[in-house]
């Protein structure tokens, strides 16, 4: 299936540099296998894809920066590719930055031989110390054979080799700190899930991305606006290596409240079972906002809409949930539900002839086909409309028409000091000829004459109780205790036949995805969709 809306409705004039036809065009996503994509990674993506081949008639690279073997694994490789093709983004080019590893490991040897890189053992602490204060290393002027054989340590993967680091020789400094010899290779003995045991030591991110991005023909390096600061450091690459020019173009970071968008925080929560795993409908990985009940095409259009703005805000997820409604409402089926808790037994007095059963459209507006509501004496209603009815008073039963309230009967509940009474049975008498827009209550009912569905509805709420998390903020502080809220239900007889990924509604409760089908007589489980108002 092509998740592709037909109009997204983006059109960037702002555009890249030096187009020309456009059909020259490349960008590339570069996602790490080192967890499961977010809607972050979707703005990333789908900005990508939209330059290749919406705007441009151009090529898209998906390239994974696997560089980093103690957090990358095949399933999450995996896993990229499938969550990239339910977006509807078709790369042209799939590569590998470990493909590149025999080049990138000779180009760093002959970059020490020209004095352009050094091996270091400071410690990390000191390291960083000392860049921030703009102090040269202790080992910048080590000479070209010295760097080549801690360089061939590392390699082995020694316990020696493990105390290196190769770093290239830009600036001690530079006013931008990106400048100031940043680290291109460490030693890394641990397994790397395409190349084995092949290597020990592994080029960064800074290091590969120029000189891959120039050897696969990228033309734009699209990056989030963090990186500006690591442009210059992209270009001193290019320029010192002699490679092929790549633009670089920032946008900005898509963040959201009380929304964690690090992977490295995201996989914490998973390995900790704060949730269930990647794809639980409370993590804002696409797996998981579909689970929630996300549509595709409404992810595209909100995350296009954003367009190639520069500023980074933090999002509110209320207008991602309202582009969301525009595509499940026209398809979302309407049903009923009863909650179970006190459920009230009625009486519907007037109603002759037994059991009946009528066919009614699904959704008044569109047509998604008929459903069956059945009719009789004896039906069941929610406590809580039950409570708010006082005798003699004129209501709507959706579908069916205008009832008087007869007679109620109440528990009282002997430990309530306020006389807290249960409704514990109701008399109506069917009104039909009354007029439907003269009542306020219109309330949902269920006749106890059918195959009652058992239902489990599940709300969700956000993860962490604060809008924005800093830096200094401890994780473990800010989880909410609280993120799940289960109500069983009894639903009329055609929900038995919803399937996994349904959307639907239930009348006065909102939308809704079934995450498990009704079957074996085990309830059906049916998330709610939020809709972005309240
Ligand atoms: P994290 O910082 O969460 O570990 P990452 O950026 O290191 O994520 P990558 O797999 O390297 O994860 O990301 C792939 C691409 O997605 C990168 O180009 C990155 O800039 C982009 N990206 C990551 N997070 C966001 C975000 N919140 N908004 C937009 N783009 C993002
Ligand atoms: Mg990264
Ligand atoms: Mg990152």
């Amino acid at each position: 299936k092509d998740g592709k809306a037909k109009d997204d409705g983006a059109n960037y004039d702002i555009g890249l540099q030096d187009v020309g036809d456009g059909t020259g065009v490349v960008t590339r996503f570069p996602p790490e296998p080192s967890g499961y994509l977010h809607i972050g990674h979707a703005k990333a993506a789908l900005l990508n894809d939209y330059f290749a081949h919406e705007k441009y008639k151009g090529k898209l690279i998906l390239r994974f920066d696997d560089t980093n073997p103690t957090k990358e694994k095949q399933e999450f490789q995996d896993a990229i590719v499938e969550d990239l093709a339910l977006m509807g983004i078709k790369p042209d080019q799939v590569s590998y930055t470990s493909d590149y590893f025999d080049h990138l490991y000779e180009v760093c040897v002959q970059l020490i031989k020209d004095g352009g890189a050094y091996a270091d053992d400071t410690a990390q602490d000191r390291m960083r110390e000392e860049r921030m204060d703009g102090i040269a290393s202790a080992r910048r002027e080590a000479s070209v054979e010295d760097n080549l054989a801690h360089f061939e340590e590392m390699k082995k993967g020694s316990e020696e080799g493990l105390k290196w680091c190769i770093r290239a020789k830009m600036s001690v400094d530079d006013p931008n700190k990106a400048l100031r010899d940043p680290v291109i290779y460490r030693c890394n003995p641990e397994a790397h899930h395409r190349t084995g045991s092949t290597w020990k030591i592994y080029p960064t991110y800074d290091f590969c991305c120029p000189i891959v991005d120039s050897l696969e023909g990228v033309t734009h390096a699209l990056r989030t606006t963090e990186y500006n600061d690591r442009d210059a450091q992209y270009q001193w690459f290019i320029k010192t290596l002699k490679l092929r020019g790549v633009y670089n173009w920032g946008f900005a970071r898509l963040n959201f409240i009380r929304t964690l968008l690090s992977k490295r925080k995201l996989t914490k929560i998973v390995d900790e079972g704060v949730v269930t795993g990647w794809d639980d409908a409370r993590m804002p990985t696409i797996r998981g906002v579909r689970r929630r009940g996300v549509q595709v095409p409404a992810l595209r259009e909100f995350i296009l809409k954003q367009g190639p703005s520069k500023n980074i805000v933090n999002m509110d997820w209320n207008s991602f949930w309202a582009t969301n409604k525009k595509h499940i409402d026209p398809v979302a089926a309407r049903y009923t539900a009863i909650a179970d808790a006190n459920k009230v037994p009625v009486t519907v007095v007037g109603h002759t002839g037994g059991t009946t059963i009528e066919e009614k459209a699904k959704h008044a507006k569109y047509d998604l086909g008929k459903k069956k509501v059945v009719f009789s004496k004896d039906i069941l209603m929610e406590q809580e409309d039950a409570q708010s009815f006082a005798q003699g008073e004129e209501i709507t039963l959706m579908n069916w028409g205008n009832a008087i309230v007869k007679n109620i009967s109440h528990s009282i509940n002997p430990l309530s000091a306020h006389g807290f009474k249960t409704v514990t049975g109701l008399e109506l008498e069917l009104h039909l000829q009354g007029d439907v827009k003269t009542t306020s209550k219109k309330v949902t009912w269920l006749s106890k004459d059918q195959n009652l569905v058992p239902v489990e509805l599940v709300d969700f709420d956000y993860l962490i109780t604060k809008d924005k998390l800093e830096e200094e903020d401890k994780l473990e502080d800010f989880l909410n205790k609280k993120t799940e809220t289960r109500v069983k239900a009894v639903a009329d007889l055609n929900v038995a036949d919803l399937k996994v990924d349904d959307v639907f509604q239930f009348d006065r409760k909102g939308y809704f995805r079934v995450d498990k089908a009704f079957q074996h007589g085990e309830p059906l489980v049916a998330y709610k969709i939020p809709t972005g108002g309240k």
